[in-house]
């Protein structure tokens, strides 16, 4: 898109929101205050953002704990292969159904609304900024879906997150560093060990990455229970 076309839709934008005023992508509220990004205050109360306490590793929360950041029995029992894993939110496995992230990133993933890329990307960028704490990241790289299934749902949804924590972050973004090698089933209802086995020797090497320093946006497990 051109650049002065860029430009026109940035002003026409306030016109626009004040004919068809943003609303939550899930109950669908109007939202009134300019810095609510896809969740009404009410949908946003319901999504929990990860915090500290949590593992330093591999990012896993402790809802019910207090104190400072330690290490999970995981962890403990073997270093896992990355340097540090974070997610941004979760929900509880005890309200799948009617959760409002739930149900916006399902349909955002498996309806295929588009849409819900921006939005979501710009919630998720800023929300989880202090996560990764005496971090610097070269490159942002999206786990890559296989052709088959990006045929068949058109885009790839963690592109579109990658872009949006790019832009935030100011951190490039490169699609090409990991390659889908073989196609997997959906991680949705494997638990952990399954998903390990998943996608073992699904990726392979694409564009070279020796020595740059990546951040791979990964779709956490929400925790049992938690
Ligand atoms: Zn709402
Ligand atoms: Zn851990």
């Amino acid at each position: 898109m051109k650049a002065e076309t860029l430009s026109f839709i940035r002003h026409l934008s306030p016109f626009l929101d004040w004919i068809y005023p943003p609303r939550c992508r899930y109950c669908k509220a109007q939202l009134f205050d300019p810095g609510d990004e896809c969740f009404c205050a009410a949908c946003r109360e319901k999504i929990r953002l990860v915090s500290h306490p949590f593992c330093p590793n591999c990012g896993r929360p402790y809802f019910d704990g207090s104190g400072d950041d330690h290490l999970c029995g995981a962890c403990l029992a073997g270093s896992p292969y990355f340097q540090q894993a974070r997610a941004w939110a979760c929900y509880p496995t005890d309200e799948l159904s009617g959760h409002p992230l739930r149900e916006v990133l399902q349909h955002f993933k498996y309806g295929r609304k588009l849409s819900l890329g921006k939005p979501l990307g710009r919630l998720m960028a800023r929300d989880c900024e202090g996560l990764f704490q005496g971090c610097v990241f070269d490159v942002i790289v999206p786990i890559p879906l296989h052709p088959k299934r990006l045929r068949w749902r058109g885009f790839n949804q963690a592109l579109l997150l990658a872009r949006e924590v790019g832009r935030r972050w100011k951190i490039a973004v490169d699609p090409f560093v990991l390659l889908r090698s073989r196609e997997t089933q959906p991680q949705t209802q494997l638990d952990e060990r399954e998903r390990r086995k998943n996608v073992r020797g699904a990726f392979s090497g694409g564009a070279p990455a020796r020595g740059r320093f990546a951040c791979l946006p990964w779709r956490g497990q929400s925790p049992k229970g938690g």
